[in-house]
């Protein structure tokens, strides 16, 4: 049941001249180099100002600069940066106390990125596994989905293009689509080497589609009735974005395994693994470790960013703001013929057009607006969450005649 073995790509590999020919060819950048940031707003390295529709994809939880979180960023470097995990770190305490704090699970693991936190979750899913007699552990993981770039997590990932080339991939995964009960029912009647199900609560890379809370509500029940984990990626749509803490919380359901990352720092690199009672026992000495996970500077980031988050209301604003930018962008866009669905939740929102449209990204750019475009079609507004009502509004007057434009011609 694992994912088909991808063909390896034949593309011609790109032609020898770049503008950054010392770097691996691995993105395909816009010729823009960002200099500096404030607020909502970057500036580029000839001057030109853009508005930040992209948060660093989704990182810049307080924008750039902030004048509370630059401050304690100081303080922290110049006391401490790093010192291993041979030692206690309060500042980890501090910040798993926190996290448990906000989504009522029990401990935290810290790491650097998104598909660590991920890896973390596929080790505990498969020790809780073996710990149970189950000698051959398989997670179900869905269709669309990103968990990340490395071996493991992308075989966990549901995009043939992402997978192309770097065969053979990781086994022990069975793949569904989302939001369809029967299908992880089938599994759970067929298959009794499965030990968890393992899935994004708003799939972010794979174009904005949000899980159904019904259908949150009912893994919730199968993976009780089946003793399996429930294990929501919330590496992008968690931290406040949608307007609650954890997007799951919509639903009014609590994972066993919450991976975290991307905006828990506001841009210094951090990722986290929260756990409730079912796995806060997997994981013993020596069974996981990273060297930077949990150094003092990154967990100052975590605990200054949900700090100032509460202090100034952040999360309400996202979900205030998002709410009038999806309002906006609504009323723009109604009865415009290519645009079929603007979906999300709060500052993670995505306009879905009838055909692929990456040119919108340079041409936003030019028009001084920074965004992403996911799943070839899939506009992608993921901005800071401080975002302002007049801010969504200019992203609206930037945009929305752009798509027009874009949906006329071609
Ligand atoms: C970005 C992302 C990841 C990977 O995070 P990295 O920090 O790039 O490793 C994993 N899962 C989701 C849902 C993401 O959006």
């Amino acid at each position: 049941m694992n994912a088909p073995e991808p063909a390896v790509s034949t593309m011609p590999a790109k032609a020898a001249t770049r503008a950054m020919p010392h770097t691996l060819n691995t993105y395909g950048r816009l010729p823009i180099a960002l200099s500096h940031g404030r607020g909502c707003w970057v500036w580029d390295t000839n001057g030109k100002k853009y508005l930040d529709g992209l948060g660093g994809i989704a990182v810049n939880t307080l924008g750039h600069a902030h004048p509370k979180l630059v401050p304690a960023l100081q303080e922290q470097i110049g006391r401490m940066i790093h010192c291993s995990n041979y030692y206690e770190v309060p500042l980890q305490e501090q910040l798993a106390a926190k996290l448990c704090e906000l989504s009522g699970l029990s401990g935290a693991f810290f790491c650097s990125t998104g598909l660590e936190a991920n890896e973390a979750a596929l080790k505990i899913a498969r020790k809780f596994g073996h710990d149970r007699g189950i000698t051959r552990p398989e997670i179900v993981v869905y269709e669309k989905s990103f968990h990340g770039r490395s071996i493991a997590t992308l075989s966990a990932t549901g995009n043939t293009k992402i997978q192309a080339g770097f065969g053979p991939l990781v086994e022990g995964f069975v793949r569904v689509p989302l939001n369809d009960m029967a299908a992880i029912e089938n599994v759970a009647r067929t298959n009794p080497n499965v030990v968890a199900v393992f899935l994004e609560t708003i799939q972010g890379e794979g174009g904005i589609n949000p899980s159904r809370w019904e259908y949150l509500q009912g893994l919730r029940k199968l993976c009780d009735q089946q003793n399996w984990l429930l294990m929501l990626d919330e590496v992008q749509c968690g931290i406040g974005r949608t307007g609650q803490w954890f997007a799951h919380q919509w639903a009014g359901i609590k994972p066993d395994v919450m991976p975290l990352a991307k905006g828990l720092g506001s841009g210094v690199p951090i990722g986290a693994l929260v756990v409730g009672d079912k796995a806060v026992n997997v994981f013993g000495p020596g069974n996981h470790g990273t060297t930077f996970g949990g150094n003092p500077l990154s967990m100052r980031a975590g605990v200054e960013t949900l700090r100032i988050m509460e202090e100034d209301g952040v999360m309400a604003n996202a979900a205030a703001v998002g709410a009038a930018l999806r309002e906006g962008l609504q009323r723009e866009l109604a009865g415009v013929a290519g645009v079929k669905e603007i979906r999300g939740a709060g500052l993670m929102l995505g306009i879905e057009l009838d055909r692929p449209c990456g040119v919108l990204l340079s041409r936003a750019a030019e028009a001084g607006l920074l965004l992403s475009v996911t799943a070839d079609s899939v506009i992608r507004l993921v901005p800071p969450l401080i975002l302002t009502a007049s801010e969504a509004q200019q992203i609206v007057d930037i945009l929305c005649p752009l798509i027009k434009t874009f949906l006329a011609e071609s």
